[in-house]
């Protein structure tokens, strides 16, 4: 495990669903919109049915959780987040998808992409990681590497363009750590902005957050830190 100082100038981040990105890297995201980085997000799902209750009408949900998107972005100073709408629990890696994601890449032409980690599918006996999260993470691995590099890819979809960091969340094979002491506070303030994703109890979400980020940092000696597993694509 290494500690990881980057300092980009464009950070793309794709995930499923609303909440996604704040729980797993938001201090990493407002960390490099504070140090003068564009920082864009892309959210794949509309989040209709983020919910355990069968009275929850989707509609009324997907437009619930669309603000509190909006507002948990701007709290970790996201650029702009693009919504591609697709119904929860229906993302697929097609064609489709990748093609979106390929013309996002070339658009916002990022150095670093952080998303999902597709290879996770069971967490400590008790947890499958989402569908939802396995397809973007491997349509994101798909679009980056190589499509979106090469230039016989999507040719109506842009430019080519090479990303040199990928970041991958939720991974069990962690190998860096992001400090982000410096913006635990902003991470904990966007995750519970989620509170249609709290079952009402924020406070307990922000310690349970905190929590978390201090055993991820302290393998490199950090207050605080996200872990993610690295790749530095070969040019
Ligand atoms: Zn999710």
């Amino acid at each position: 495990m290494r500690a990881l100082r980057l300092a980009p100038r464009a950070v793309l981040a794709v995930y499923a669903h609303p909440d996604d990105a704040d729980v797993a890297a938001g201090g990493a995201l407002a960390a490099w919109a504070r140090a003068g980085a564009r920082v864009d997000l892309v959210v794949v799902c509309d989040g209709a049915k983020g919910s355990h209750s069968p009275l929850q009408e989707a509609g009324a949900l997907a437009e619930r959780r669309r603000a509190e998107l909006t507002a948990a972005a701007e709290r970790l100073g996201v650029a702009e987040v693009t919504c591609l709408n697709r119904p929860d629990g229906e993302v697929t890696n097609d064609v489709g998808l990748r093609r979106a994601l390929v013309g996002l890449v070339r658009e916002r032409r990022p150095d670093v992409v952080v998303g999902p980690d597709p290879t996770a599918t069971f967490f400590g006996g008790v947890y499958v990681n989402h569908r939802d999260h396995r397809e973007t993470g491997w349509a994101l691995l798909d679009a980056v590497a190589p499509a979106a590099a090469m230039p016989l890819y999507f040719p109506e979809m842009g430019e080519a363009h090479r990303v040199g960091t990928v970041l991958l969340s939720g991974t069990h094979e962690p190998d860096v750590v992001v400090d982000v002491s410096g913006t635990i506070e902003e991470k904990v303030a966007a995750v519970r902005t989620h509170a249609s994703q709290l079952g009402g109890d924020a406070e307990a979400m922000g310690e349970a957050v905190r929590e978390r980020a201090a055993a991820a940092g302290r393998p490199v000696g950090a207050a605080f830190g996200e872990a993610f597993r690295c790749l530095e694509l070969a040019l």
